[in-house]
């Protein structure tokens, strides 16, 4: 299935925003932004929170029809693989294929021969790239060693996909963003290649760029690499994508762990000048706006909230270790419970909110809140109720932060 240009996979761990999420997506469309939900929950998350796929199916719909959104909208098994993704047939419409464990593992010296038979040749020099892409037998056997049995293994997770739900009622994503390295332009040419010969109808591709992409702060890298290489992808998907078969309207898809505000200009810009798609994939900061929205909200709110702060620190290996690659916490500059207990809601909030130009503001609370979230889920009703009661300044919150915040400098 192909994917309307743009999209945006938002992420909402508790499944109780799903309007207030949508409403963004209608701001966006009163502007002339035409931008189309991915509702995305992974395998990790359901299992650290306790939900089944079929709840975020119902979310979506509940939100799409209370809100008589008329546009395309997805339900995405996020980064799932042979052994995960059968508990997301039923629910999901979109599947992000993580291939990115088995990058590197060692493939069939024949079926290296024949893509080297089948793909090396002279340089490619499409306009605009910032060097031609080699893809002499050299570079084709080298990007085989490093990706070949990866995206082997996406076309067996697409087949199996595949002989369970009718063709073209879903959308297929390859992700390779949980690497270790990234991947080069002229790279991302051989894995699209690869994918191609494997008959994989991918319609977006996640390809690890360059810099650091932690969850729920800032970019962290050379935004002049990244503006380079993004270009070169951006070009590479342009010409590669027909050159190879692969379906129409293919896109880069960017696993942005949310807030990447340094390079939203950058993407902006880009996106239009080449007339491309995008798939922007934000984490679940989502998660962040309740629990701000719920420290500000009174007493009892601001007691959760700081409590769950405590907890945090008290379990830090435990909440941070399914995160490690992916969060830059200085531990060292935490500040103790006692202190974030000391403030008042307002102050507690300020320094979640992601307002860089506000004193208060601590990207190092913020992170650890971001995967503090499995110590809501315990709180249970404490924490839900409380969601319910401050609906309004929660939602509020919750649609405000991707209008104005991520929607409004990606598109507008
Ligand atoms: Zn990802």
């Amino acid at each position: 299935m192909n994917l309307p240009p743009l999209t945006l996979g938002i992420g909402d761990r508790f499944g109780h925003q799903g309007q207030a999420q949508l409403r963004a997506l209608q701001y966006a469309r009163a502007e002339g932004i035409e931008v189309s939900p991915v509702w995305n929950k992974s395998n990790r998350e359901h299992a650290l929170i306790g939900t089944e796929p079929p709840s975020l199916r119902a979310e979506a719909e509940e939100a799409v029809t209370a809100l008589g959104w008329m546009y395309p909208y997805f339900v995405d098994a996020d980064h799932i693989n042979l052994k995960t993704v059968d508990r997301f047939l039923e629910a999901s419409d979109f599947f992000t294929i993580d291939v990115a464990d088995s990058i590197g593992k060692t493939p069939e010296p024949s079926a290296v021969d024949r893509l080297v038979a089948k793909h090396a040749g002279k340089p490619l020099e499409y306009p605009g790239l910032s060097s031609p892409i080699l893809r002499g037998p050299d570079e084709v056997r080298a990007a085989a060693a490093k990706f070949l049995c990866a995206m082997q293994e996406a076309g067996e997770v697409y087949r199996h996909i595949a002989s369970l739900k009718p063709a073209g009622s879903f959308a297929v994503e390859v992700s390779t963003d949980e690497a270790s390295a990234p991947q080069t332009p002229a790279e991302l040419y051989l894995i699209l290649a690869m994918l191609a010969d494997e008959g994989v109808p991918v319609a977006t591709i996640a390809p690890k760029f360059t810099g650091h992409f932690n969850k729920g702060v800032d970019y962290e890298g050379n935004v002049g690499d990244f503006t380079r290489e993004f270009e070169d992808d951006l070009i590479v998907l342009k010409h590669a994508g027909p050159a190879l078969g692969l379906p129409e309207g293919l896109k880069l898809s960017i696993h942005s762990g949310s807030d990447k505000f340094l390079i939203y200009p950058v993407i902006n810009r880009l996106v239009k000048k080449h007339g491309a798609g995008l798939h922007l994939k934000t984490a679940g900061t989502t998660w962040l706006e309740e629990i701000a929205a719920v420290a500000a909200s009174g007493e009892e709110g601001r007691r959760l909230a700081a409590g769950i702060y405590a907890d945090a620190l008290a379990r830090y290996e435990e909440v941070t270790a399914p995160y490690a690659t992916v969060l830059h916490i200085d531990r060292a500059k935490l500040p103790p419970a006692a202190e974030v207990s000391s403030w008042d809601g307002a102050r507690l909030a300020r320094a979640i909110i992601h307002d860089q130009s506000c004193p208060d503001y601590d990207p190092n609370v913020r992170q650890l809140y971001h995967v503090a979230f499995k110590l809501a889920a315990e709180a249970g009703t404490k924490f839900t109720d409380l969601l319910k009661l401050h609906d309004e300044a929660v939602g509020t919150a919750v649609t405000g932060n991707l209008w104005e915040r991520h929607l409004k400098p990606l598109f507008l």
